[in-house]
């Protein structure tokens, strides 16, 4: 090629480059809420919104050095190494397995090759021969791979198709993500009420649910298992948010029937006033019809199956569905979970996870410490208008206060 035309094609793919670089960088300037670097150290400084005529927020207790909790730990080198009877738990899909491998790499690095507690893998489908591979070569431990029995996972017989469809329609007219997509609907109703039933769980106590996708930051030098089981522990979480109200516009009358019909199941020392919270946003609250909507975010849970086991819980699943609204509705796991602990567990079993290091996009839980790396200490969201959506000053309020 004569040298003319060589220089004029390298011109002509340096300006190429150059606008395709200006126009990734203008999508990506549109796509990304822009927040001032002001607007961002308000709200590290802070845990919430401030909300007119509401008491001021309280200093965020991420921003303060944050270490392991207190009370009875077991370490790597302590003589009681004792594993607790637990595993590792994930739904996911053959498709995500890149997700997965990459969530394993981080609970790898953090905790599990100190712990090495087995992994137990669930699917609706068969895991394909290359998901079983790949996942066992990421951990020394046992890795279990289990099917979903139909039964657990399809739509029970008395939901009716027909008002499926309708429903849909209100539920995609309110802007609620995966409205019409009954995978989603069957996932949230698994992870409510089925996980914990699995024959392959049988002889398990505590479980802690791993996404695929998900981050973890800092370094976990105590058995978590041990931790919820030395210090009378049911229920551990890191983030607490709102929820879409037009999602569970009836779960929380659902939930009021089946109290009415068995109060007994009701914990003298429940959570009820995080549940029922309608000062900090009124309008979630009077959407979902008395529920505040703020839960545990239940992609991140460190629980007892025990618990979900309890007749008082079981009973609840059953109840709600038969009223058919993880079809109906949207009902999650996440406002399920986090009503059935709020309303028949002694909250004082519930436990906040400060110190690990978390990102479900959008949300962190990130605490300052020597031990993480990766995360903004404090920060709950890279999109400042979300930080709305953190309710844990809420959770503090009603129950981490006494
Ligand atoms: P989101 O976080 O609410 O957007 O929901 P995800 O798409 O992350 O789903 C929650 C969890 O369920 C993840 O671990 C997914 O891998 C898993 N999941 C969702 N739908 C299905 C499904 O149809 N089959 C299987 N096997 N896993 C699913
Ligand atoms: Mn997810």
């Amino acid at each position: 090629m004569p040298r003319n035309r060589r220089v004029n094609r390298l011109l002509a793919l340096v300006a190429l480059v150059v606008v395709s670089v200006f126009i990734v960088r203008k999508i990506n300037h549109s796509a990304t809420p822009q927040v001032s670097q002001q607007q961002q150290e308000e709200s590290l400084r802070t845990t919430a919104p401030k909300h007119p005529g509401s008491s001021p927020p309280s200093p965020n207790p991420l921003l303060q050095e944050v270490g392991e909790p207190d009370g009875i730990l077991t370490h790597m080198g302590d003589t009681d190494r004792r594993r607790a009877n637990a595993t590792l738990l994930s739904l996911v899909r053959n498709s995500e397995l890149r997700g997965i491998v990459r969530t394993m790499q981080d609970i790898e690095r953090t905790f599990n090759s100190k712990f090495n507690y087995p992994w137990t893998f669930f699917n609706d489908e068969p895991f394909t021969e290359e998901f079983k591979r790949r996942t066992q070569a990421m951990t020394k431990a046992p890795c279990r791979y289990e099917l979903i029995p139909k039964e657990h996972w399809e739509a029970p017989p008395w939901i009716n198709k027909d008002i499926v469809a309708v429903s849909g329609q209100i539920l995609v007219e309110d802007d609620i993500m995966y409205a019409k997509q009954q995978s989603y609907h069957k996932m949230c109703r698994w992870n409510s009420g089925m996980f914990y039933k699995h024959p392959a769980l049988k002889d398990v106590r505590w479980y802690w649910r791993i996404e695929p996708n998900t981050r973890y930051y800092c370094s976990i030098d105590y058995d978590v298992f041990r931790y919820m089981e030395d210090n009378d522990k049911t229920y551990g979480y890191v983030i607490n948010i709102y929820d879409a109200p037009q999602s569970i516009r009836t779960l929380w009358p659902t939930t009021m029937e089946f109290v009415a019909q068995h109060p007994e199941y009701v914990n003298p020392n429940n959570a009820l006033r995080w549940l029922t919270d309608s000062e900090i946003r009124p309008n979630h609250n009077a959407i979902a019809n008395g529920y505040s909507t703020c839960h545990f975010w239940s992609n991140f849970e460190i629980g007892d199956m025990d618990f979900f086991r309890s007749d008082a819980y079981d009973k609840y699943f059953e109840y709600l569905d038969h009223a058919g609204g993880f079809f109906y509705e949207r009902w999650g796991d996440a406002p399920v979970h986090s009503i059935g602990l709020g309303l028949f567990l002694d909250k004082s079993k519930i436990h906040w996870f400060k110190d690990i290091g978390y990102l479900h996009m959008p949300y962190y839980n990130c605490p300052a410490s020597k031990k993480c790396s990766g995360c903004h200490a404090g920060r709950f969201t890279d999109a400042g208008y979300l930080n709305r959506e953190n309710c844990i000053d809420n959770f503090f309020k009603y129950v981490h206060a006494d």
